[in-house]
C-alpha cells in the first residue's frame, strides 16, 4: 500500500541533511554548552551557527534569537512576560478568533488574573481587517497578538499594516509565525514586529525546539528561571542537537524558498481542481489569494470529517480535520466557527497540507481513494439528501 502523508502543518519529516547535521550532538560533540573546555566551545559553536541560521531566515540579528522548547512555550513566554512586565500601565491585550490554542489558552489562564481581551473577528474568508484593529486600542492596551498564518485554513495576515498600527500607538506586536515560517518570505525589520515565534518541526527540523524573535532594545522578564543560558534570557541546558538541527532545517528553508512554495502551490492547487471537478457537494475555506502555499481545507457535506480521516487512514494517507490539537475533542474547531460555518458542516471539514516529499501520484492517489471514500460515508449518512447519494 501507498503512504502518503497530507498533513506538514502538523508536522514534517526531519530531512536528512538536517539528521546528519544532528547526529554528531549525540555522540562526539555532546559537551554541555556552558562549560569552558574545548567540548563545550564545540557545542557552543554548533548553537551560534545554528542562530545566525535561524536569524538569516527572518532578516533578524543573531542575538534577537532565543532558542525554546517549542513554538508553544514562544506564544506563552511573550503573552505573560508582557503581562507581567506592563500589568501597571494596562491591563487589555488584543489578538485574534483565530489563533492557536498556545495562544488562546494562555489568554484564558491571564484572563482569570485579572487581563481583559478583545478577539478580532474575520471575514468570511478568514481575514482581519486592520481598521477594527484601530478601533479595539484603548489607553490600557499593553500587546497585540496576531499569527502570521493560519494553521488550520491557512490564512496569511497583513502583519506590516498590523503591525504599523500597534506602532503608532507605540503598543507592542508579537506574531505567532510558527505556520509562515519556510512558506512565506519573513523580514522582521519589513515587518516592524517586536516578537515572532517560531518552530523547528513544522520546517522539516525535529520536534521540541522552538525560538522567540525578540526586537532589539525590548526585553521581558524570564519564562523559565534557572542558569545563565541563552544569553540568561532562557535557563536550562540547551537541547544542543535540536537546536542544530533547527539551524540546518532554516538554511534549507532559506535557500529553497522559492522553489518550496512553487511545488506546494502547484500540488496543492491539483488537489483543489480534481476536487472541486470530482467531488460533489463540498466547498473550499478561506482565501485562495492569501494563503498557504501548502494548505487545502474542504468542507464535504452530509458527512463527518473524522469518519473520512480514519477511513483515508486504511488506504494509507494522512489528513486532519481542523488542528492536530483539536483533533481529540469534539468541540467544532473555533477557527471555522468564526468564518460563520455551521457546526454541522464543520464537522465535515477535513484539512490536506502538502509539503516538500508529495508527489503528484500522491495527489492522484489520494483523490481516487478520497471518492470511493464519500461517496461510501454519505451512502450511508441519514443526513445525505436523496439526489446525492
Ligand atoms: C504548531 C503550532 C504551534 C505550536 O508549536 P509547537 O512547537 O508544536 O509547540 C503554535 N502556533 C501555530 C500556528 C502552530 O501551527
Amino acid at each position: 500500500m501507498r503512504n502518503v502523508y497530507l498533513d506538514y502543518s502538523a508536522t514534517t519529516p526531519v530531512k536528512e541533511e538536517v539528521l546528519q547535521e544532528m547526529l554528531p550532538y549525540f555522540t562526539e560533540k555532546f559537551g554541555n554548552a556552558s562549560s569552558l573546555y574545548t567540548p563545550g566551545l564545540i557545542a557552543k559553536q554548533g548553537l551560534d551557527k545554528a542562530r545566525e541560521q535561524v536569524a538569516a531566515l527572518i532578516g533578524a540579528e543573531p542575538r534577537e534569537i532565543t532558542f525554546t522548547g517549542c513554538g508553544s512555550e514562544s506564544d506563552n513566554w511573550v503573552l505573560l512576560g508582557v503581562a507581567d512586565k506592563l500589568k501597571d500601565k494596562g491591563n487589555h491585550i488584543i489578538t485574534t478568533v483565530e489563533e492557536h490554542h498556545a495562544i488562546l489558552h494562555t489568554c484564558d489562564y491571564l484572563e482569570k488574573h485579572g487581563f481583559e481581551f478583545t478577539y478580532l473577528g474575520v471575514d468570511g474568508e478568514g481575514r482581519l481587517d486592520p481598521e477594527e484593529l484601530e478601533k479595539a486600542i484603548t489607553d490600557r492596551t499593553i500587546l497585540v497578538s496576531v499569527m502570521m498564518v493560519n494553521n488550520e485554513i491557512g490564512t496569511i495576515h497583513p502583519i506590516k499594516e498590523l503591525a504599523a498600527v500597534a506602532k503608532k500607538h507605540k503598543i507592542l506586536f508579537h506574531t505567532d509565525a510558527v505556520q509562515a515560517l519556510g512558506n512565506v518570505p519573513i523580514d522582521v525589520k519589513d515587518l516592524g514586529v517586536d516578537f515572532l515565534s517560531m518552530s523547528a518541526h513544522k520546517i522539516y527540523g525535529p520536534k521540541g525546539v522552538g525560538a522567540l524573535y525578540t526586537r532589539k532594545g525590548v526585553k521581558i522578564p524570564n519564562y523559565l528561571h534557572g542558569g545563565a543560558q541563552e544569553n540568561g534570557k532562557r535557563a536550562g541546558t540547551e537541547n544542543t542537537a535540536g537546536i542544530v538541527g533547527f539551524g540546518k532545517a532554516a538554511e534549507l528553508a532559506k535557500e529553497h524558498l522559492e522553489e518550496h512554495i512553487a511545488h506546494s502551490t502547484a500540488l496543492r492547487d491539483y488537489l483543489a481542481e480534481r476536487i472541486r471537478a470530482e467531488v460533489p457537494d463540498c466547498f473550499i475555506n478561506g482565501s485562495m489569494e492569501h494563503r498557504h502555499p501548502g494548505n487545502l481545507n474542504v468542507t464535504f457535506k452530509y458527512i463527518e470529517g473524522e469518519s473520512i480521516l480514519l477511513l483515508l487512514d486504511q488506504f494509507g494517507i494522512c489528513v486532519s480535520t481542523g488542528s492536530a490539537c483539536s483533533s481529540k475533542s469534539l468541540k467544532p474547531s473555533h477557527v471555522l466557527a468564526a468564518l460563520g460555518i455551521s457546526d454541522e458542516l464543520i464537522h465535515g471539514t477535513v484539512r490536506f497540507t502538502v509539503g516538500d516529499f508529495t508527489t503528484k501520484e500522491d495527489i492522484d492517489y489520494t483523490v481516487d481513494c478520497l471518492k470511493m471514500v464519500v461517496s461510501r460515508l454519505r451512502e450511508l449518512s441519514p443526513l445525505t439528501p436523496k439526489e446525492a447519494r
